[in-house]
C-alpha cells in the first residue's frame, strides 16, 4: 500500500506541477502574448486530462480488483472487436496499417464495459507503441470445444511489428505502473495502469492475458 501511495502521488506530481508552473507564469506576466497564453493553456488541458484518465483508470482498477463484478449479459464479442479496430484506426489515424480477422457470431456472457477498458487497452497500445507505417492485426477466433453443453472458448489477439519487448520485462508488464518505454507512456497519454486492468477484466471472465514479444519482431497480447 506505500508503495502504490507513492507511486499515484508521483504519478500526480508531474501534471500538477505543470500546471502551477504556467500559472504561475501567467499571473506573473499580465501582458503575456496571447499566443503564448494559448499554447499554455493547451498544455495545461492536456496535463489535466492526464489527471482524469488517471483518476478513471484508478477507480476501475480497484473496482476490479475488490472482485466484485456488475451483472453479466449476453455480448457480441466479434461486434466488439470490430468496434476496437475503428477505435484503433481513430487513434491511429492513418498511421498504421491495421488489419482485421474476426470471426462472425461470437457470443459471450460478460461485462460489456470490462471487457471493453481491457481489451482496447491492448489494441490502443499496439498504436501507440508501433511507429508510423507499422502493421497492426487485430483477430477473434472460436476454438474448437470438446464439450458442447457450454460456449466454446474464444481467443482474441493483437499483434504488431512494433519494437517487441526484452523477456526480463514481459513478466512485470501487468504490474501497476510498470512502464518499459517510459518516455513515450508518458508522451502518448498512458497511465501504467492499462495492462493492470486488462489483466483484471479477462480474469473476470475466466481467462489469462498471455503475451508474446520479441525484441525487433515485434509482440502479440492475447486472451
Ligand atoms: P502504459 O499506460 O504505460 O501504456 P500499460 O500497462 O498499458 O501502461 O503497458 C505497460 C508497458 O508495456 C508500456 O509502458 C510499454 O512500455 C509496454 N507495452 C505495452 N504494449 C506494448 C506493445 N504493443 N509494444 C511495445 N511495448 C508495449
Amino acid at each position: 500500500r506505500t508503495a502504490f501511495v507513492a507511486n499515484v502521488s508521483h504519478e500526480l506530481r508531474t501534471p500538477l506541477t505543470v500546471i502551477n508552473g504556467f500559472l504561475e507564469t501567467m499571473s506573473d506576466t499580465p501582458s503575456l502574448p496571447a499566443e503564448q497564453s494559448h499554447h499554455f493553456i493547451g498544455l495545461m488541458q492536456k496535463e489535466g486530462t492526464r489527471m482524469q484518465n488517471l483518476l478513471a483508470d484508478l477507480l476501475t482498477l480497484s473496482r476490479l480488483e475488490s472482485g466484485k463484478s456488475p451483472e453479466r449479459s449476453p455480448i457480441d464479442l466479434s461486434g466488439l472487436a470490430r468496434t476496437l479496430a475503428e477505435d484503433g484506426e481513430a487513434l491511429s489515424t492513418g498511421r498504421h496499417e491495421i488489419s482485421i480477422n474476426v470471426q462472425p457470431g461470437v457470443w459471450i456472457n460478460g461485462v460489456y464495459n470490462d471487457l471493453y477498458n481491457g481489451l482496447s487497452n491492448l489494441v490502443f497500445n499496439a498504436v501507440r507503441y508501433t511507429p508510423a507505417g507499422g502493421k497492426i492485426n487485430i483477430s477473434l477466433k472460436e476454438m474448437p470445444s470438446e464439450n458442447r453443453f457450454m460456449l466454446p472458448p474464444v481467443y482474441f489477439a493483437v499483434e504488431d511489428n512494433g519494437p517487441g519487448i526484452a523477456a526480463e520485462h514481459l513478466p512485470h508488464l501487468t504490474e501497476r505502473f510498470y512502464r518499459v518505454d517510459k518516455g513515450r507512456s508518458r508522451q502518448s497519454g498512458g497511465t501504467g495502469l492499462g495492462l493492470a486492468i486488462t489483466k483484471h477484466a479477462v480474469a473476470e471472465h475466466r481467462s489469462a492475458l498471455q503475451i508474446h514479444s520479441e525484441v525487433g519482431k515485434g509482440s502479440e497480447f492475447g486472451a
